[in-house]
Protein backbone atom coordinates (compact mmCIF):
# COMPACT_ATOMS: atom_id res chain seq x y z
CA UNK A 1 0.00 0.00 0.00
CA UNK A 2 3.08 2.42 0.96
CA UNK A 3 4.76 1.42 -2.08
CA UNK A 4 1.50 2.06 -4.07
CA UNK A 5 0.59 5.85 -2.40
CA UNK A 6 4.47 6.98 -2.68
CA UNK A 7 5.25 5.79 -5.87
CA UNK A 8 8.92 6.17 -7.02
CA UNK A 9 9.57 8.01 -3.84
CA UNK A 10 9.18 4.82 -1.49
CA UNK A 11 12.85 4.22 -1.84
CA UNK A 12 13.84 6.92 -0.07
CA UNK A 13 10.83 6.66 2.35
CA UNK A 14 12.06 3.50 3.20
CA UNK A 15 15.69 4.10 3.25
CA UNK A 16 14.96 7.15 5.39
CA UNK A 17 13.13 4.78 7.93
CA UNK A 18 15.78 1.99 7.72
CA UNK A 19 18.76 4.82 8.49
CA UNK A 20 16.66 6.43 11.65
CA UNK A 21 15.85 2.50 12.70
CA UNK A 22 20.00 1.67 12.75
CA UNK A 23 20.79 4.56 14.45
CA UNK A 24 18.53 3.67 16.93
CA UNK A 25 19.73 0.04 17.05
CA UNK A 26 23.17 1.35 16.95
CA UNK A 27 22.80 3.72 19.89
CA UNK A 28 20.90 0.94 21.71
CA UNK A 29 23.58 -1.19 22.16
CA UNK A 30 26.29 1.87 22.15
CA UNK A 31 24.63 2.19 25.65
CA UNK A 32 24.62 -1.18 27.08
CA UNK A 33 28.35 -0.80 26.16
CA UNK A 34 28.28 2.35 27.99
CA UNK A 35 26.93 1.03 30.93
CA UNK A 36 29.42 -2.01 30.80
CA UNK A 37 32.15 -0.02 30.09
CA UNK A 38 31.75 2.85 32.64
CA UNK A 39 31.33 5.81 30.38
CA UNK A 40 28.89 7.28 31.98
CA UNK A 41 29.66 10.06 34.81
CA UNK A 42 27.16 12.13 37.07
CA UNK A 43 27.61 16.12 37.00
CA UNK A 44 26.29 18.27 39.85
CA UNK A 45 25.01 21.54 39.98
CA UNK A 46 24.71 23.34 43.08
CA UNK A 47 21.52 24.71 44.90
CA UNK A 48 21.83 27.69 46.66
CA UNK A 49 19.49 29.08 50.38
CA UNK A 50 18.50 32.41 49.51
CA UNK A 51 18.60 33.11 53.03
CA UNK A 52 21.55 31.87 54.15
CA UNK A 53 23.52 31.88 51.29
CA UNK A 54 24.47 28.70 51.62
CA UNK A 55 24.60 25.39 49.15
CA UNK A 56 22.26 23.40 50.80
CA UNK A 57 21.65 20.92 47.77
CA UNK A 58 22.72 19.82 44.30
CA UNK A 59 21.28 18.15 41.49
CA UNK A 60 22.96 14.79 39.39
CA UNK A 61 22.91 15.11 35.99
CA UNK A 62 23.63 12.36 34.04
CA UNK A 63 26.80 12.62 31.28
CA UNK A 64 27.79 10.65 28.58
CA UNK A 65 31.40 10.18 27.76
CA UNK A 66 31.20 8.53 24.34
CA UNK A 67 34.94 7.51 22.94
CA UNK A 68 34.68 8.95 20.32
CA UNK A 69 31.52 11.89 20.30
CA UNK A 70 33.44 13.49 23.62
CA UNK A 71 30.37 14.53 26.07
CA UNK A 72 26.16 13.63 25.16
CA UNK A 73 23.55 15.48 26.90
CA UNK A 74 21.02 13.03 28.71
CA UNK A 75 17.82 15.06 26.08
CA UNK A 76 20.03 12.70 23.51
CA UNK A 77 19.86 9.63 24.79
CA UNK A 78 17.40 9.71 27.75
CA UNK A 79 14.44 9.30 25.49
CA UNK A 80 15.84 5.56 24.10
CA UNK A 81 17.27 4.60 27.36
CA UNK A 82 13.37 4.67 28.57
CA UNK A 83 11.88 2.94 25.22
CA UNK A 84 14.81 -0.03 25.41
CA UNK A 85 14.12 -0.03 29.07
CA UNK A 86 17.78 0.55 29.95
CA UNK A 87 16.86 3.46 31.54
CA UNK A 88 16.43 0.50 34.78
CA UNK A 89 19.63 -0.29 34.67
CA UNK A 90 21.12 3.05 34.04
CA UNK A 91 18.85 4.40 36.50
CA UNK A 92 20.25 2.06 39.34
CA UNK A 93 23.62 3.48 38.29
CA UNK A 94 22.28 6.64 38.57
CA UNK A 95 21.12 6.40 42.20
CA UNK A 96 23.92 4.39 43.63
CA UNK A 97 26.60 6.47 42.11
CA UNK A 98 24.83 9.76 43.38
CA UNK A 99 24.35 8.83 47.04
CA UNK A 100 28.05 7.23 47.25
CA UNK A 101 29.27 10.55 46.24
CA UNK A 102 27.51 12.43 48.42
CA UNK A 103 27.87 10.18 51.78
CA UNK A 104 32.06 10.75 50.02
CA UNK A 105 31.55 14.38 50.36
CA UNK A 106 29.91 14.28 53.82
CA UNK A 107 32.98 11.57 55.63
CA UNK A 108 35.18 14.94 53.89
CA UNK A 109 33.85 16.84 56.63
CA UNK A 110 31.98 19.69 54.56
CA UNK A 111 28.26 20.56 55.60
CA UNK A 112 25.86 18.19 54.62
CA UNK A 113 24.25 18.53 51.45
CA UNK A 114 20.74 16.87 49.74
CA UNK A 115 21.64 15.24 46.13
CA UNK A 116 18.68 15.36 43.67
CA UNK A 117 18.19 12.44 41.96
CA UNK A 118 16.10 12.90 38.41
CA UNK A 119 13.84 9.09 37.99
CA UNK A 120 12.70 8.45 35.01
CA UNK A 121 8.77 7.25 34.28
CA UNK A 122 9.70 3.68 34.11
CA UNK A 123 11.70 3.68 37.37
CA UNK A 124 8.84 5.19 39.31
CA UNK A 125 6.57 2.75 37.92
CA UNK A 126 8.75 -0.11 39.33
CA UNK A 127 7.20 -2.30 42.29
CA UNK A 128 10.94 -2.96 43.67
CA UNK A 129 11.81 1.23 43.35
CA UNK A 130 11.27 1.47 47.14
CA UNK A 131 13.52 -1.75 48.23
CA UNK A 132 16.08 -0.27 46.12
CA UNK A 133 16.28 3.05 47.04
CA UNK A 134 16.44 1.34 50.67
CA UNK A 135 19.45 -1.10 49.78
CA UNK A 136 21.23 1.83 48.29
CA UNK A 137 20.91 4.01 51.69
CA UNK A 138 21.80 1.27 53.37
CA UNK A 139 24.96 0.05 51.36
CA UNK A 140 26.39 3.85 50.70
CA UNK A 141 25.09 5.16 54.26
CA UNK A 142 24.08 7.68 53.24
CA UNK A 143 21.33 9.37 55.66
CA UNK A 144 18.05 9.37 53.42
CA UNK A 145 17.12 13.04 54.83
CA UNK A 146 20.22 13.84 52.41
CA UNK A 147 18.30 12.15 49.30
CA UNK A 148 15.73 13.96 47.25
CA UNK A 149 14.17 12.05 44.50
CA UNK A 150 12.71 14.59 41.32
CA UNK A 151 9.33 13.07 39.50
CA UNK A 152 7.65 15.27 37.22
CA UNK A 153 4.00 16.32 36.81
CA UNK A 154 3.16 13.64 33.75
CA UNK A 155 4.70 10.72 35.90
CA UNK A 156 2.55 11.73 39.05
CA UNK A 157 -0.56 12.00 37.63
CA UNK A 158 -0.84 8.61 35.65
CA UNK A 159 -1.65 5.31 37.22
CA UNK A 160 -2.43 7.40 40.33
CA UNK A 161 -3.05 4.79 43.12
CA UNK A 162 0.41 2.64 42.90
CA UNK A 163 2.72 5.88 42.37
CA UNK A 164 0.96 7.55 45.59
CA UNK A 165 1.66 4.24 47.43
CA UNK A 166 4.97 4.48 46.12
CA UNK A 167 5.95 8.19 47.29
CA UNK A 168 4.17 7.47 50.29
CA UNK A 169 6.88 4.46 51.08
CA UNK A 170 9.71 6.82 50.20
CA UNK A 171 8.45 9.57 52.25
CA UNK A 172 8.20 6.70 55.30
CA UNK A 173 11.71 6.26 54.77
CA UNK A 174 12.67 9.73 55.16
CA UNK A 175 13.60 10.45 51.27
CA UNK A 176 12.53 13.68 50.00
CA UNK A 177 10.72 13.91 46.76
CA UNK A 178 10.10 16.87 44.33
CA UNK A 179 8.42 17.88 41.42
CA UNK A 180 10.32 18.77 38.43
CA UNK A 181 10.06 21.34 35.75
CA UNK A 182 6.73 22.67 37.81
CA UNK A 183 4.47 24.06 35.31
CA UNK A 184 5.05 22.67 32.25
CA UNK A 185 2.98 19.51 32.85
CA UNK A 186 -0.22 18.42 33.13
CA UNK A 187 -0.41 20.36 36.12
CA UNK A 188 -3.07 19.20 38.33
CA UNK A 189 -3.59 20.34 41.83
CA UNK A 190 -5.02 17.43 42.78
CA UNK A 191 -1.84 15.47 43.54
CA UNK A 192 -0.40 18.04 45.38
CA UNK A 193 -3.18 18.49 48.36
CA UNK A 194 -2.74 14.30 48.48
CA UNK A 195 0.86 13.35 47.51
CA UNK A 196 3.54 14.21 50.15
CA UNK A 197 6.05 15.77 48.18
CA UNK A 198 8.89 18.23 50.01
CA UNK A 199 9.75 20.47 47.42
CA UNK A 200 8.29 22.09 44.26
CA UNK A 201 11.10 23.29 41.62
CA UNK A 202 9.58 26.08 38.72
CA UNK A 203 10.86 25.20 35.78
CA UNK A 204 13.36 27.77 34.35
CA UNK A 205 10.89 28.69 31.13
CA UNK A 206 9.06 30.93 34.02
CA UNK A 207 12.71 32.09 35.23
CA UNK A 208 14.57 33.32 32.29
CA UNK A 209 11.65 33.85 29.74
CA UNK A 210 10.88 37.64 30.07
CA UNK A 211 7.61 38.01 29.82
CA UNK A 212 5.50 39.81 32.21
CA UNK A 213 2.81 36.95 33.08
CA UNK A 214 5.97 34.93 34.05
CA UNK A 215 6.72 37.12 37.36
CA UNK A 216 3.03 36.74 38.10
CA UNK A 217 3.39 32.88 38.12
CA UNK A 218 6.63 32.59 39.97
CA UNK A 219 5.21 34.65 42.49
CA UNK A 220 2.05 32.28 42.67
CA UNK A 221 3.84 29.27 42.90
CA UNK A 222 6.26 30.25 45.65
CA UNK A 223 3.11 31.61 47.77
CA UNK A 224 1.29 28.24 47.32
CA UNK A 225 4.45 26.39 47.89
CA UNK A 226 4.66 27.90 51.45
CA UNK A 227 1.24 27.29 51.75
CA UNK A 228 1.44 24.01 51.14
CA UNK A 229 4.39 23.45 53.81
CA UNK A 230 6.70 22.63 50.65
CA UNK A 231 9.79 24.34 49.85
CA UNK A 232 10.16 25.83 46.47
CA UNK A 233 13.50 25.83 44.21
CA UNK A 234 14.02 27.91 41.27
CA UNK A 235 15.41 26.93 38.01
CA UNK A 236 17.22 27.96 35.63
CA UNK A 237 18.40 31.41 37.32
CA UNK A 238 20.52 33.13 34.69
CA UNK A 239 20.80 36.96 36.12
CA UNK A 240 21.30 39.09 38.64
CA UNK A 241 17.83 40.60 38.19
CA UNK A 242 15.89 37.38 38.56
CA UNK A 243 18.22 36.45 41.41
CA UNK A 244 16.75 39.43 43.24
CA UNK A 245 13.28 39.11 42.09
CA UNK A 246 13.30 35.73 43.43
CA UNK A 247 15.04 36.63 47.21
CA UNK A 248 12.16 39.74 46.65
CA UNK A 249 9.20 37.02 46.51
CA UNK A 250 11.03 34.77 49.36
CA UNK A 251 11.90 31.72 47.30
CA UNK A 252 13.57 29.47 49.27
CA UNK A 253 16.41 28.22 46.99
CA UNK A 254 18.13 28.52 43.44
CA UNK A 255 19.76 26.71 40.61
CA UNK A 256 21.25 27.93 37.83
CA UNK A 257 23.94 29.10 35.48
CA UNK A 258 24.18 32.18 37.27
CA UNK A 259 25.78 30.71 40.42
CA UNK A 260 27.06 27.84 38.98
CA UNK A 261 27.40 24.94 35.77
CA UNK A 262 26.48 21.36 36.38
CA UNK A 263 30.47 20.64 37.34
CA UNK A 264 32.03 17.32 37.59
CA UNK A 265 32.74 16.17 41.07
CA UNK A 266 36.21 17.06 41.66
CA UNK A 267 35.38 21.05 40.34
CA UNK A 268 32.38 20.87 43.20
CA UNK A 269 34.43 19.37 46.00
CA UNK A 270 36.57 23.07 45.67
CA UNK A 271 33.19 25.03 45.86
CA UNK A 272 32.35 22.97 49.00
P1 LIG B 1 16.24 18.79 34.62
O1 LIG B 1 16.13 17.72 35.63
O2 LIG B 1 15.18 19.81 34.62
O3 LIG B 1 17.68 19.44 34.85
C1 LIG B 1 17.97 20.79 34.69
C2 LIG B 1 18.56 21.08 33.33
O4 LIG B 1 18.67 22.49 33.17
C3 LIG B 1 20.00 20.53 33.17
O5 LIG B 1 20.18 20.16 31.81
C4 LIG B 1 20.84 21.76 33.51
O6 LIG B 1 22.14 21.74 32.94
C5 LIG B 1 20.00 22.87 32.89
N1 LIG B 1 20.25 24.16 33.52
C6 LIG B 1 20.62 24.41 34.78
N2 LIG B 1 20.74 25.73 35.02
C7 LIG B 1 20.43 26.35 33.85
C8 LIG B 1 20.37 27.74 33.45
O7 LIG B 1 20.63 28.66 34.21
N3 LIG B 1 19.99 27.98 32.16
C9 LIG B 1 19.69 26.98 31.29
N4 LIG B 1 19.35 27.31 30.04
N5 LIG B 1 19.75 25.66 31.63
C10 LIG B 1 20.10 25.36 32.90
P2 LIG B 1 20.83 18.74 31.41
O8 LIG B 1 21.92 18.38 32.36
O9 LIG B 1 21.13 18.80 29.96
O10 LIG B 1 19.64 17.73 31.67
C11 LIG B 1 18.47 17.76 30.90
C12 LIG B 1 17.41 16.83 31.44
O11 LIG B 1 17.83 15.46 31.34
C13 LIG B 1 17.13 17.02 32.93
O12 LIG B 1 16.31 18.15 33.14
C14 LIG B 1 16.47 15.71 33.27
O13 LIG B 1 15.12 15.74 32.92
C15 LIG B 1 17.20 14.73 32.36
N6 LIG B 1 18.22 14.00 33.16
C16 LIG B 1 19.46 14.41 33.53
N7 LIG B 1 20.09 13.46 34.28
C17 LIG B 1 19.19 12.44 34.39
C18 LIG B 1 19.22 11.15 35.06
O14 LIG B 1 20.18 10.77 35.74
N8 LIG B 1 18.11 10.36 34.93
C19 LIG B 1 17.01 10.77 34.23
N9 LIG B 1 15.96 9.93 34.15
N10 LIG B 1 16.94 11.95 33.61
C20 LIG B 1 18.02 12.78 33.69
MG1 LIG C 1 15.77 17.60 37.53
MG1 LIG D 1 14.00 20.73 35.83
MG1 LIG E 1 13.57 18.26 32.77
Amino acid sequence: VIKEKYGSNYNIFESAISEKFKAMLTMESELRKALKDGQFELHYQPQKNLNSDEIVGMEALLRWKHPLKGYIPPDDFIGLAEKTGLIIDIGDWVLQEACRQNKAWQDKGFQPVVVGVNLSAKQLYQRELVGKVKKILDETGLAPGYLELEITETMAMTNEENILETIQCLRQLGVMVSIDDFGTGYSSFKYLSVFPVTKLKIDKMFINENREQNQAIVKSIIHMSHSLNMKVIAEGVETVDQLRFLTDEACDEMQGFYFSKPLPPEKLTKLL
